[in-house]
C-alpha cells in the first residue's frame, strides 16, 4: 500500500454523497417483485443451468465455486426500479468476485470477457451462454410497477426528503466538525 492511500481518509465525511445511492437502491429494490421459496423449482431450475442441485454451486460465469446469488439484470436503472426483480430466473449462483465485478453491466458481455480472461474457448463460452439464457427464457417474465400510482408517487417523495434530510444533516455536521476545538 502507497502512503498517499491515506488521503481520501483524510477529508470530511459527506453523509449524502457516501449514502445516496445506497438509499436510491434501497428504495428501489423493496418494490421490487419477489418469488416466494420453493425447493421443488429452484431444484428444477438448477438443472437447466447445468448444476447439480445436491452438489456445491458454480459459479455461471467463471466455474468457481459459487457464494452468492447475482442479479443477472440488476433491481435499480437509473436510480429507479428496473423491472427486473428478486425472481428465480434473474438470480444465478455467482461467486462474489464476479457478483462485484459484473454489478449491473451486461451479463453476455461480462461472461464474453470473463471467459476470454480465464482462457476458455468461443464454444465454451457459448455454451455457457446458451445455459443462462435457457434459463432466463424458462423463468421468464414481465413485471411492471404502476409508475402513476399515487403511492408511488408518495413513495419516491419520502425518498426525495430522506436524502434532503441528509443533506441537512451534512450542514449540521460540518458546523460541528468546525466548532470542534483541537486538543493540546
Ligand atoms: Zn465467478
Amino acid at each position: 500500500m502507497h502512503y498517499s492511500s491515506i488521503k481520501k481518509h483524510l477529508r470530511p465525511y459527506n453523509i449524502f454523497a457516501r449514502r445516496k445511492t445506497t438509499i436510491n437502491h434501497a428504495f428501489a429494490s423493496a418494490i421490487a417483485p419477489n418469488d416466494e421459496y420453493d425447493e421443488v423449482r429452484v431444484r428444477l431450475a438448477l438443472k437447466v443451468l447445468g448444476q447439480d442441485p445436491d452438489d456445491a454451486l458454480k459459479c455461471v460465469y467463471c466455474d468457481n465455486f459459487a457464494q452468492t446469488w447475482d442479479h443477472v439484470f440488476g433491481t435499480v436503472k437509473n436510480s429507479h426500479f428496473s423491472g427486473h426483480g428478486h425472481r428465480l430466473g434473474n438470480l444465478v449462483p455467482s461467486c462474489k468476485a464476479c457478483n462485484s465485478s459484473k454489478g449491473n453491466k451486461d451479463w453476455k458481455e461480462y461472461l464474453q470477457r470473463k471467459g476470454i480472461a480465464s482462457g476458455l474457448t468461443i464454444e465454451e463460452i457459448q455454451i455457457r451462454e446458451e445455459l443462462i439464457q435457457k434459463y432466463l427464457t424458462a423463468h421468464s417474465y414481465s413485471d411492471s410497477i404502476p409508475e402513476h400510482s399515487a403511492d408511488y408517487n408518495r413513495l419516491l417523495e419520502i425518498r426525495d426528503e430522506v436524502l434532503d434530510l441528509l443533506k441537512e444533516a451534512d450542514i449540521l455536521a460540518a458546523r460541528i466538525r468546525d466548532s470542534v476545538l483541537p486538543r493540546d
